[in-house]
């Protein structure tokens, strides 16, 4: 990393770091490498790259830039959200037992439930409001926590300090899901945690246009260990998206600055509809915010009064600004119907039993016009009447 930038503010490191060594080119944006293999001065030569499974130099610059901006030693950039998550699994062995949240991305359940099962990790979910949740379930068998704060599709906020307190007395590591929340507003790893990770097809990129994963953390020998996992297993990130994603965190801090605007908008609109039973939204309860949120975030979620099903889907497909789709993130407004949708791998029984009920919706609030937004969700009201 420049030695000059360590000490600049957020911002300044989101645009100004990521570069690659001076190559000759004076280019003031990094380069894509994508050469898979480097020539070597002498057989045995690991002095510089060798191989882009390895290391690549855009992917490495992008690596330093997520290191620096969580507030961590070391990053890694895999193929996707749920391939860096299954780096940190890869540190488990049969036997082990993970403490995680009942609400929960449903890709990341699943892959606890019919993949990380089957290697006999056990888990056991908790409500997680409350951090003594985690010291009860803990086994002598406990190696991690894996936790989301605010979750998916609930918003819930987790106290990551207390949560990370219980995993140290234990011997257990923390990790804690940071793709809602981004570095911008809040950093896992200076509140104790072990581990941050995230999806970056989702705010990181910012732009719907990349599905990548990232972990981030400040011990060396973790860093060593994941790094072996990366390497050893092969889901690293590829030189074109590694690129994205440094075009996409660049601008980080003002889309997360907007995001919230236009949702703290938007979620006071839900909260005086009458059509709307229940808002989700960081802060709106009044409650504290916990995690030093410096901001409230772009996601809002919400239940429709006396709906069922067929109406529900309704009110989704009548937006026109706000597009039906999957995923999140990005500067474009996306609607999402969990139970049917991003959530749909969760059994009925289990979801209902939390919340996310065949009523909720869930925003993603984009970056346009928040009056264009709110009209959309007006226009979309009037059409269930
Ligand atoms: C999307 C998402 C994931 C999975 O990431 P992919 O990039 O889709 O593999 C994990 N956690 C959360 C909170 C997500 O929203």
């Amino acid at each position: 990393m420049r030695d000059d930038f360590k000490n600049k503010q957020f911002e300044t490191r989101a645009i100004h770091l990521g570069q690659v060594a001076e190559d000759g080119t004076r280019s003031v944006t990094t380069a894509i490498y994508p050469s898979s293999t480097y020539r070597v001065e002498y057989p045995g030569d690991e002095s510089g790259y060798v191989y882009s499974r390895w290391a690549n130099p855009t992917r490495r610059a992008l690596e330093e830039a997520l290191a620096s901006l969580e507030n961590g030693t070391r990053a890694f950039a895999f193929s996707s959200g749920l391939a860096a998550m299954n780096a940190v699994f890869g540190l488990l062995r049969p036997g082990d037992h993970v403490v995680t949240l009942t609400d929960l991305y449903g890709g990341t359940r699943r892959q606890f439930e019919k993949v990380l099962r089957h290697n006999q990790i056990d888990f056991s979910y908790v409500d997680g409001r409350d951090p003594n949740d985690f010291e009860k379930a803990v086994t002598d068998k406990t190696k991690l926590f894996w936790i989301e704060t605010p979750t998916n599709p609930l918003l819930t906020l987790i106290d990551i300090a207390a949560v990370a307190e219980i995993g140290k007395k234990h011997g257990v590591l923390t990790a804690v899901d940071n793709t809602f929340a981004t570095p911008y507003i809040q950093k896992p790893l200076d509140l104790g945690a072990d581990i941050a990770h995230h999806s970056a097809s989702k705010y990181l990129g910012g732009h719907c246009d990349l599905i990548a994963g990232v972990l981030v953390v400040k011990d060396e020998d973790l860093a060593e260990k994941l790094y072996f996992q990366q390497y050893a297993v092969g889901a690293q990130l590829n030189p074109f998206e590694s690129w994205l994603m440094l075009r996409g965190i660049k601008t980080l801090h003002i889309r997360m600055e907007r995001h919230s605007v236009n949702s703290m908008k938007i979620a006071e609109y839900l909260e005086s509809e009458p059509r709307v039973d229940k808002v989700y939204y960081p802060g709106i309860d009044g409650g504290p915010i916990p995690n030093g949120m410096k901001l409230p975030g772009g996601m809002v979620s919400f239940t429709i009064k006396d709906a069922d099903f067929e109406k529900v889907k309704k009110f989704a497909m009548s937006t026109r600004v706000f597009v039906l789709a999957e995923s999140l993130g990005g500067v474009e407004s996306l609607i999402n119907h969990p139970a049917s949708m991003t959530h749909a791998s969760i059994p009925k029984e289990i979801r209902e039993k939390h919340g996310v009920t065949d009523t909720l919706i869930r925003l993603s609030v984009g970056i346009e016009n928040v009056d264009d937004l709110l009209i959309d969700l007006r226009t979309a009201f009037a059409a269930i009447k």
